[in-house]
């Protein structure tokens, strides 16, 4: 079926859903396939459930008027994604990256919503079939879309950019993130550039951090981009303090966050740069910022039985792990603990990573390290170490942590957040 026609389908449709527990009325549901699932067994109970059309690949779950077979459901989604995309023409700004993309994608709404109707990728959907669900929740009344990008290979970002096309585009850091995917760190540089590459082959917006070395040097000599940098940028971010919230200034005006770690500077930064390209008032810019709380374990802190913990149990690679560390690093406090898990999808740097992580947290002061999980119980330290979550666990029932600030990070397969009941 043309792309064109099924448009006429979608439009006719109040809502889009690809999850058959949840079909709102008069939706239509695209019939996704996964690993250890089929959603073409759904399409007739989506009908029945109150869709008006069911999208299915696969001819024998045709049997119903409204039900429409396609040669594959993700890319007819896909397609249909970019031709909504064209239809609304509205200027999109992408956000790619290693480490930040949520964070600085829900301060830039923030921000931009202010003053535009804006619509952003909801939550973490930054996938091949986020992307584009992303793309069909906006409207002709949008004036802004925002959309996450995420990859863990190779040609994931050009494949992602070919679907949403957009304008505007910028890339929080290139990090030691999904390294096993990516073949290594030139893997991701090359990975998180192809958005680079995409938005100068079409003579897009770049926005940039000016301090990143990397930045600068991928888009050195092309003029349409846009920077933020403490010293020489468009606009001018200064770093003021980070204990335990960041404070810092956008063009003189200080902004108190509420955003713990010293690497949301940048995060913030750039939220504000897009903000001023975008001529958000500058007041706009920092109520926005100022207001926004960051959810789900995402650096959180928590107050419990007279000690402060920083919960920052949502994900963890060696370039968070080295920033979360930098940041506990600059906390006054004299008695600190860091309880530290293993970090997942390094592929062969696994040992060498994990070794890196074990001595810079060996060599902060007035802090004690403790190392959970198997990659980081391999590592020679002589910090303490739990081979698994079990182990620590039977450990703080025996032992109550002293310590009166804690720094709590590991991969999400670690799930530290665990951690906070035996405190
Ligand atoms: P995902 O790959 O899961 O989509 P993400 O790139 O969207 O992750 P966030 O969810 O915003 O990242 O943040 C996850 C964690 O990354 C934070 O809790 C924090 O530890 C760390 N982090 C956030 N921003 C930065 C940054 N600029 N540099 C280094 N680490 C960061
Ligand atoms: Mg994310």
């Amino acid at each position: 079926m043309e792309t064109a026609q099924l448009y006429t389908y979608f439009l006719k449709a109040e809502a889009l859903t690809t999850d058959s527990r949840s079909i709102p009325k008069n939706s239509i549901f695209f019939a996704l396939k996964g690993e250890n699932f089929n959603g073409n067994l759904f399409a007739e109970e989506a009908i029945r459930k109150g869709a008006i059309y069911a999208v299915v690949d696969e001819e024998q779950y045709k049997n119903h008027p409204n039900i429409i077979l396609v040669d594959n459901t993700l890319t007819a989604l896909q397609q249909l994604a970019n031709y909504h995309r064209k239809q609304i023409g509205i200027p999109i700004i992408a956000l790619t990256g290693s480490n930040g993309k949520t964070t600085t994608k829900e301060l830039i709404h923030s921000v931009l919503k202010t003053t535009y109707k804006t619509i952003a990728t909801k939550g973490n959907l930054n996938n091949h079939i986020g992307v584009p669900l992303t793309l069909l929740s906006m409207t002709k009344e949008t004036e802004l879309g925002i959309v996450e990008m995420g990859a863990n290979h190779l040609n994931e970002i050009t494949t992602l950019c070919t679907i949403a096309e957009p304008d505007f585009g910028y890339i929080t850091n290139f990090g030691k993130a999904h390294l096993e995917g990516f073949g290594g760190v030139e893997g991701v540089i090359k990975g998180k550039s192809e958005l680079y590459q995409f938005l100068i082959k079409h003579q897009k917006t770049i926005f940039i951090n000016a301090d990143d070395p990397i930045q600068n040097n991928k888009t050195a000599n092309y003029p349409r981009k846009f920077s933020f940098s403490h010293e020489h940028g468009d606009v001018i971010i200064k770093f003021i303090n980070a204990q335990p919230f960041v404070e810092l200034s956008v063009n003189n005006m200080s902004i108190h966050s509420q955003l713990i770690g010293s690497y949301n500077l940048n995060n913030i930064a750039a939220a504000a740069m897009i903000g001023c390209y975008f001529n958000v008032p500058m007041d706009n810019i920092k109520n926005a910022i100022e207001n926004y709380t960051p959810t789900n374990n995402r650096s959180q802190i928590i107050e419990q039985n007279g000690r402060k913990i920083i919960l920052d149990a949502y994900n963890a690679n060696p370039s968070s792990m080295h920033a979360a560390l930098d940041n506990f690093a600059l906390q006054k406090e004299t008695s600190k603990l860091a309880i530290l898990g293993d970090m997942f999808e390094l592929g062969e740097a696994a040992a060498n990573e994990h070794q890196q992580i074990a001595d810079y947290a060996a060599s902060l002061v007035n802090t004690d390290v403790w190392l959970v999980g198997h990659n980081f119980s391999n590592t020679i330290s002589s910090l303490k170490k739990f081979p698994n979550f079990k182990d620590l666990e039977y450990f703080l029932s025996e032992y109550p942590v002293k310590q009166k600030l804690l720094l709590i990070k590991g991969s999400r397969g670690m799930a530290l957040e665990r951690t906070i009941k035996f405190l």
